[in-house]
This record gives structure tokens, C-alpha cells and sequence, in this order.
């Protein structure tokens, strides 16, 4: 199998199963019980967020385990909007968010609150002075993703921040931790997820600057700073610190770039080194991605989450594509782990493919 959709998941490396292992059988104690089996836990747990926060650059005490970015990004987008409510009736995002954030503002809007969403450019960019202009002396939040999912393209988070001094900035980096530098101090909430770096699924964390104001949106055991309750998923967060550590760039960039160029697709700036969105002109995307997986080849369309409807690709749309650009678009993703031989069979056989596609299909020209 040749797997190129590293963006919507990836394969747990041996390194993490092993770290993870010990928490799963022997220390499997509860990190608030008192005696030695909850100790152990508890000091795994520990040693994990200072792990986590010592890649991120910030401190243990502002590193909250959650069950992946999805949560993370309704943590900090409903929970600091709980905290400001009544100080504050704004947000701010962007077209381009993951569903999970889109979402999350689409239900405070209905709570009431004013919801800018800013665009982006041709190239998926979003342009600081936008965000500038968005904001009022009531915002609560920005939230602008650091790596787009879809497209790749990486954020002016820095410039972002200075655009808008003062008010508080989430942004989701679950695709951007060990592909982009990520300065959690350049933000105030950081989202990060395990299981696109080769962790586990379903564990991920919030990184919250000391003193930001934030509501728990899970309540009861007053587990996590009393951010996040309920029994921490200790080997997750094992795993999510083991994955955080060994993440990097790796051959990425040089393999993504060997892939577009074989493909014959355009270069672009300001793009992650693990995605590559590829409009194959006269090809239905999702014809392409059924065809490709019968060869052996799993690529996907833009996000995972929207795939299995119909519905065109929100990011591609913003970005001003028309409609059968946006049908013709399919994702490739690598991982660090991603080999040679993997960029090497694509490209054997994706060309192939799209040919055949573009004769029988009803949108050749
Ligand atoms: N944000 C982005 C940018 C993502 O790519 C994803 C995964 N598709 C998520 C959030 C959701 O992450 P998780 O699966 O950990 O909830």
C-alpha cells in the first residue's frame, strides 16, 4: 500500500507503542488515586506534559491533555468565549478553518455572539491587516489556523498576533506541530493533536498562556488545572509526548517536492512541507481517489471530516476557485515517515490513471 493521506491520519511509529505500553498493562493506576500505582500514572502523565511543553516551548502548568484537536479547538474557542461573555460579544476566524472550529463559532453565533469571518486570497492566505480591520473593542477571540489541512498553507500567526495586540489568539496548529515552527508564544491557545504525527488517535492537547481566561467545558473531577475534567487517557498522553518528541520535517519538504513536480503540478509559497493539493484538470476528484485506491494508493480530498459528502471544499472555495477546479482537486500527504519508494509508486501510477480518467470522464473536454 502506498499511503499518501498523512494529513488525515497517520500509522502509530514503534517508539510510541513502546512508550505507550507500560501505562497500558502495568501502570494503569488512576493519577489521582494515592497509592503506587496512581503515583506512577500520575508521574507518567507529569512527564509527558513537560515533554509536550518543553517542544512547544511553554511551561507543564500551561499544557491541558485533551482527546484531540477537535476538542482542543471547542475548548478554547467556546471556553474563552464563556469566560468573556458579557465583556465581550465578538469573534473573529477565517473561511479556511477545520469543521471543528467553523462549527464551534457557528454555535455561538446562534448563542448570540457577532462572528467576523475573514477571508483569505487566491494563494489561502490571510492577510493581518483583515484581521486588524475585523476586530473591535469587544472581540473576545481570534482563531486562525497555523497550517491549513487541505491546501497547506501556513499562516502569518506572528504577524497576526501584532495586528491585533491584545486580544486573545487561538490558533489550531494540529497540522503545523513538526512540520512548521510553532511559537506558542506567539499565540494564547494552541491547539495540538497526537495522531498526525505519528501518535495515537483520539488524544491531543490545548496549550493555554498562563492567566487567559477560559471556561472548562467538560466539569466534575477538576482533572487538568480544572481546564479538562474526567480520568486523564495517561498512555494517550504518553504517546502524544513520545510523537511530539520525535516529530520533524524530515524529507518531507523534498519528497513533496518531487512528488509536485512529477505530477506537473504548479509550486506554490507559503505551503507546509507535507500537502499537496493537486487540481488534475478534466478528472472528478473523488473518481480519482476511488480509482487511486484500487491500485493501492490512498490519497483523499481535502478533509477527511467533509469526504463521504458531495459537498465542494470549503477551503478551495474561499480561495476563489471555480467549481470544477475544486471537483478536479485531490490531496496528497506525506509524513516523516513517508519513503522513496512510496513518492516513487505514485508517481508510476497516478499519471496512468488520470489519463484513463480524463477519456471516460463526463467532465473531460
Ligand atoms: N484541525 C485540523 C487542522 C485538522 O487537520 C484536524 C484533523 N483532520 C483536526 C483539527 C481534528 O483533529 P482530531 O482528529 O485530533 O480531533
Amino acid at each position: 500500500m502506498i499511503y499518501l493521506d498523512n494529513a488525515a491520519t497517520t500509522r502509530i511509529r514503534p517508539e510510541v507503542r513502546a512508550a505507550m505500553e507500560p501505562l497500558l498493562d502495568r501502570d494503569y493506576g488512576n493519577p489521582s488515586s494515592l497509592h503506587a500505582a496512581g503515583r506512577r500514572a500520575r508521574r507518567a502523565l507529569e512527564d509527558a506534559r513537560e515533554t509536550a511543553a518543553a517542544v512547544l516551548g511553554g511551561d507543564p502548568k500551561e499544557v491541558v491533555f485533551t482527546s484531540g484537536a477537535t476538542e482542543s479547538n471547542s475548548l478554547a474557542i467556546a471556553g474563552a468565549a464563556e469566560a468573556l461573555r458579557g465583556r465581550a460579544d465578538h469573534l473573529v476566524t477565517t473561511a479556511i478553518e477545520h469543521p471543528s472550529v467553523l462549527e464551534t463559532f457557528a454555535r455561538l453565533e446562534k448563542q448570540g455572539w457577532k462572528v467576523t469571518r475573514v477571508p483569505v486570497d487566491g494563494a489561502g492566505l490571510v492577510d493581518p491587516a483583515r484581521v486588524a480591520a475585523a476586530v473591535t473593542p469587544k472581540t473576545a477571540l481570534v482563531s486562525v489556523m497555523t497550517v491549513n489541512n487541505e491546501v497547506g498553507t501556513v499562516q502569518p500567526i506572528a504577524a497576526i498576533r501584532k495586528a491585533a495586540p491584545g486580544v486573545l489568539l487561538h490558533t489550531d496548529a494540529a497540522q503545523a506541530v513538526g512540520k512548521v515552527p510553532v511559537n506558542v508564544r506567539d499565540a494564547d491557545l494552541v491547539t495540538f493533536s497526537a495522531h498526525k504525527i505519528h501518535g495515537p488517535k483520539g488524544v491531543g492537547g490545548l496549550w493555554i498562556r498562563k492567566g487567559t481566561p477560559l471556561a472548562a467545558q467538560a466539569v466534575g473531577g477538576g482533572q487538568e488545572f480544572e481546564k479538562r475534567a474526567g480520568t486523564e487517557n495517561v498512555a494517550g498522553a504518553v504517546g502524544l509526548a513520545a510523537a511530539m518528541k520525535l516529530a520533524g520535517p524530515g524529507r518531507m519538504e523534498e519528497l513533496l517536492e518531487r512528488l509536485r513536480r512529477g505530477l506537473g503540478a504548479p509550486a506554490s509559497d507559503h505551503r507546509a512541507p507535507h500537502i499537496l493539493n493537486v487540481a488534475f484538470d478534466g478528472v472528478d476528484g473523488e473518481a480519482l481517489i476511488l480509482a487511486l485506491d484500487a491500485a493501492g494508493v490512498c490519497i483523499s480530498s481535502g478533509s477527511a471530516c467533509a469526504s463521504g459528502s458531495t459537498k465542494p471544499s470549503h477551503v478551495l472555495t474561499a480561495m476563489g476557485l471555480p467549481a470544477d477546479i475544486v471537483k478536479s482537486s485531490v490531496r496528497f500527504s506525506l509524513s516523516m515517515l513517508t519513503t522513496d519508494e512510496e513518492i516513487d509508486g505514485a508517481l508510476r501510477i497516478v499519471p496512468g490513471i488520470v489519463e484513463r480518467l480524463r477519456k471516460i470522464s463526463p467532465v473531460a473536454r
